[in-house]
């Protein structure tokens, strides 16, 4: 299938073509949009479906729940999963992140080290923070070296003091560079320690595979690989998934309750307390079955290309600050114009109809090494063109122009 064919799957983009300035949609990290076939397995569910699951003695809501547990099938598939039971519905990354930390605090002790990416999303921080507020344990920050990658060395120290937690980002939300997820965990396991990988902004740019990844907890969002807002999943292995005590309880996660005590159901159900996001979950299978059918190693190579001629024109603009701008970086791109506010800059291409973000990006620690308080990111999808990047490096060319 051809580039213009995926696109057109895509009705806001299309729907928006009618305005003054057509939408040139470059905001892909904070959410991607959504293809017809995601659009039409929510819409159908809810018109032909809609019940709720592992509950139901009708054929209505054992069909919603072979439903559900067939997206499961599809997400472990997906990520390469060695069991179903290790594909935990969640209502997004924050939500997972926030399920381990969680759910690991029995395993911590006061003094204990909680390794992070100093690149991470505030998802991947608080999270931790809060765990060593409650434990005793301690959060430190894994450095970056002077081209915004983990460096190297630093993580070599302070693996060797045997951290209890290490937690990861795939790729930087930020700058788009990506981590050595493989390397690292064979090193995070040498060291004894719980990897933790945030894959939020990687589900969409690169094939996951937990097993290959050697990683222990693996979280991700629906919304940022063309699926809904409200599902992600938590993908741990199993003997590790186990061991987390459920931070939601209620239904569906119990075997027996009664008044003198509550006995708790397997997994997957066990990390899945009440109604879950049914819709949703159906959504993300065919937000899969999207990537599966017209994801390959050729759209990739055209979301790369684009990438570069974002980074080529960014770095023929002398004005343009660019950061940690490598050629294997995925997905997004950091910059500034010298001298003015992110925010200005953000408006003044909004008004010729380029929506890109500026901001900290949930990352303030980033922000403050980088010593910025904040910077503009144009961020790609499977759907943006050679146009849409033309388009958008006029109007930064304008916007230059309009405020030096
Ligand atoms: N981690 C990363 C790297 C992200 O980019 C985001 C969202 O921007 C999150 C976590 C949080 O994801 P969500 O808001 O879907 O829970």
């Amino acid at each position: 299938m051809n580039h213009a064919a995926i696109r057109s799957q895509f009705p806001l983009l299309n729907c928006l073509q009618e305005e003054d300035y057509p939408l040139c949609y470059l905001d892909n990290a904070a959410t991607a949009q959504k293809p017809a076939m995601v659009l039409q397995a929510m819409d159908a569910f809810y018109r032909q479906q809609n019940a709720n699951v592992h509950r139901g003695s009708y054929q209505l809501s054992a069909a919603a729940t072979a439903a559900v547990e067939a997206s499961r099938d599809k997400l472990q598939r997906f990520i390469n999963a060695e069991q179903r039971q290790e594909v935990i519905f969640t209502h997004g990354t924050t939500e997972s992140l926030n399920m381990l930390a969680y759910g690991l605090e029995p395993q911590l002790q006061a003094g204990d080290l909680i390794l992070v990416d100093s690149a991470a999303h505030h998802a991947n921080i608080v999270p931790w923070q809060q765990l060593a507020l409650r434990t005793g344990a301690q959060v430190v920050p894994i450095p970056l070296d002077e081209e915004l990658r983990l460096d190297d060395a630093a993580c070599k120290l302070l693996l060797a003091k045997r951290p209890k937690i290490v937690a990861l980002s795939h790729v930087s939300n930020v700058l788009g560079t990506v981590n050595n997820i493989t390397a690292l965990c064979q090193r995070i396991r040498a060291a004894g320690a719980i990897s933790v990988v945030d894959g939020a902004q990687a589900v969409a740019h690169l094939p996951v595979d937990v097993q290959a990844l050697g990683c222990d907890f693996y979280a991700f969002s629906g919304h940022k690989m063309y699926g809904p807002t409200g599902v992600g999943i938590l993908w741990g292995k199993l003997a590790q998934l186990e061991q987390l005590t459920p931070m939601l309880t209620g239904g569906e996660m119990i075997k027996t309750v009664s008044f003198s005590g509550s006995t708790f159901g397997a997994l997957p159900h066990r990390l899945e307390a009440g109604t879950p996001p049914i819709a949703e979950i159906i959504g993300l299978a065919a937000a899969v079955d999207f990537l599966t059918q017209f994801v390959d190693a050729n759209s990739r190579q055209h979301e790369q290309r684009l990438l570069q001629q974002l980074r080529d024109g960014l770095l023929a603009m002398p004005a343009v600050e660019l950061y940690a701008a490598h050629a294997d970086n995925l997905g997004a791109i950091a910059f500034n114009i010298r001298g003015e506010h992110h925010h200005d800059v953000g408006a003044l291409l909004d008004q010729q109809g380029i929506a890109i973000r500026c901001g900290h990006h949930c990352a303030m620690p980033l922000m403050s090494l980088m010593a910025l308080n904040g910077c503009c990111r144009a961020s790609l999808g499977i759907y943006n063109n050679e146009q849409d990047v033309a388009r958008f490096l006029a109007a930064l060319q304008q916007t230059i122009a309009l405020l030096t």
